[in-house]
């Protein structure tokens, strides 16, 4: 059996070494990414990263200063918005409120040569795909949030664009409504095979939905990888402090070998990280640090037998969240380098029936090399 991954598909989006100014303001500084048919990529970033820009570069809705942006192979330098593949749906939906919720999915078919009961029965399917069917006659007004979003859904999908750009399409929905509609929006994506680009600066939406991340700060791409490699090893220390929580510890180096690098770190001890967890990228940091995350390790019963190798510590904090709780952990040792004491949060299911054990217990944590990374 082959399995065809998006990495086997032909590139939809090209962009080389984009750059884009406001006047004297970079916003772009060298964008160079390819993102492939059928992909589901997202730009994600904090606020004023660039992101929206480089969305609207692709779409035609921005200029940029120079580089290359191609679609399906095509420079689209001096190709306006109109005339590109590309479909964009907005976070505040643009729906026409005076409007059907047909008439709104049908908007952009005006111009559409085909009979009327054709484009009727376009506007049907498009509706069936987002969940609408049957809505075709109801005022757009009187549409929830969700349902508005699908209706702005389905108006982009008829035009059976190439590529979707997706501006922070869920921001406005309330929290379930937003999981729900994350949900939803995979499915769509799969189901229809077109390429969805997302701006979001919310790193779980990101993480749930995307084959790929490109991760931005200040115009720049630091970096672009699949949500669990992103998520198991951070390029920067920035982006593993944007992307989840995770705890840091500085480290001596020892030596550097073919499996990996050796450390001293307090309360880990010399410890060898193997060399996929080491980033050599870690600007603006005082010096080598070693980062894990708060679910990478585990606390140990009273009477539970350790695998892998074990440090005691003492349980500083206690945040109970129901399914799970947070452990703030001095480990033994720890102020062994500067004095200075820090605990790490380590998260663990809660087992139903055991009790979660008290600020100030004496506790053993349970670790391996290989969920440690270092940032050099
Ligand atoms: P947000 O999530 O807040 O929308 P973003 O990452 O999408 O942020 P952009 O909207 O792309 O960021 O903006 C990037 C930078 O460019 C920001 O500093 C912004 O102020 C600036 N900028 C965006 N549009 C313009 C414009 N039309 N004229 C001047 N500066 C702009």
């Amino acid at each position: 059996m082959s399995v065809t991954t998006t990495q086997d598909r032909k590139p939809m989006i090209e962009c080389r070494d984009v750059h884009k100014y406001y006047a004297d303001y970079h916003a772009l500084r060298g964008i160079d990414l390819t993102i492939r048919e059928g992909e589901f990529f997202s730009l994600l970033g904090p606020s004023g990263c660039g992101k929206t820009t480089l969305l609207r570069t692709i779409a035609g809705f921005e200029d940029i200063s120079s580089g290359v942006v191609l679609i399906d192979g095509q420079d689209m330098a001096g190709v306006p918005a109109n005339r590109r593949p590309t479909n964009m749906v907005f976070q505040s939906y643009a729906i026409f409120p005076h409007l059907t919720v047909a008439e709104n999915v049908g908007f952009g078919l005006r111009r559409d040569p085909r009979s009327s009961a054709e484009k009727a029965k376009a506007v049907e399917e498009a509706l069936e795909m987002v969940g609408l069917k049957g809505y075709g006659k109801r005022a757009a007004h009187a549409l929830s949030g969700g349902q508005r979003q699908r209706v702005a859904l389905a108006r982009a999908l008829i035009l059976k664009p190439k590529v979707l750009l997706l501006d922070e399409p869920l921001s406005a929905l309330d929290r379930k409504m937003r999981e729900q509609m994350q949900v939803e929006l995979i499915k769509l994506q799969r189901q229809v095979g077109i390429t969805f680009v997302l701006v979001t600066h919310d790193q779980e939406e990101a993480l749930v939905m995307s084959d790929r991340i490109a991760v931005m700060f200040e115009g720049e791409i630091a970096q672009l990888d699949g949500p669990e490699a992103l998520y198991a090893r951070p390029a920067s220390r920035r982006v593993a402090d944007f992307i989840g929580v995770m705890n840091f510890l500085p480290a001596h180096v020892i030596e550097e070998t073919a499996e990996g690098v050796r450390v001293e770190t307090p309360g880990f001890g010399v410890v060898t990280i193997p060399q996929r967890n080491v980033s050599r990228s870690n600007p603006g940091d005082a010096g080598p640090m070693i980062g894990f995350r708060p679910e990478g390790v585990s606390l140990l019963a009273a009477n539970q037998p350790a695998t892998g190798r074990v440090t005691g510590g003492v349980i500083d904090e206690v945040v109970y969240y129901g399914d799970m709780t947070y452990y703030d952990v001095r480990l033994d040792g720890s102020a062994r380098f500067d004095g200075v004491s820090r605990p790490v949060r380590i998260s663990m299911r809660n087992v139903f029936g055991r009790d979660v054990p008290d600020v100030g217990t004496r506790t053993r944590i349970s670790w391996s090399e290989g969920s440690l990374v270092l940032f050099r």
